[in-house]
């Protein structure tokens, strides 16, 4: 038996990488505050990478921005 005929699994993740882990969906990029992220344009979920949430709470606190308030409230506890 051979497997030569399987994607090999890098194929599989970067496939699974751009769909929604919800509906499969193809995700679109978005940016928010020059940072990319995903948002699905079916279920309307948005995914984001490690570190991505405290970056948009980052650079949007000087707007005051409710994420940002939200981030430093969940690291206080
Ligand atoms: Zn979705």
């Amino acid at each position: 038996m051979s497997d030569e005929s399987s994607p090999d699994i890098k194929t599989i993740k970067h496939l699974a990488k751009m769909r929604c882990p919800k509906c499969g969906e193809i995700l679109d990029q978005i940016d928010v505050y020059d940072i990319p992220i995903e948002k699905c344009p079916s279920c309307r979920g948005i995914w984001l990478d490690a570190g991505e949430l405290e970056l948009i709470a980052e650079r949007g606190n000087t707007s005051g921005n409710w994420l940002s308030k939200l981030f430093k409230k969940l690291n206080s506890q």
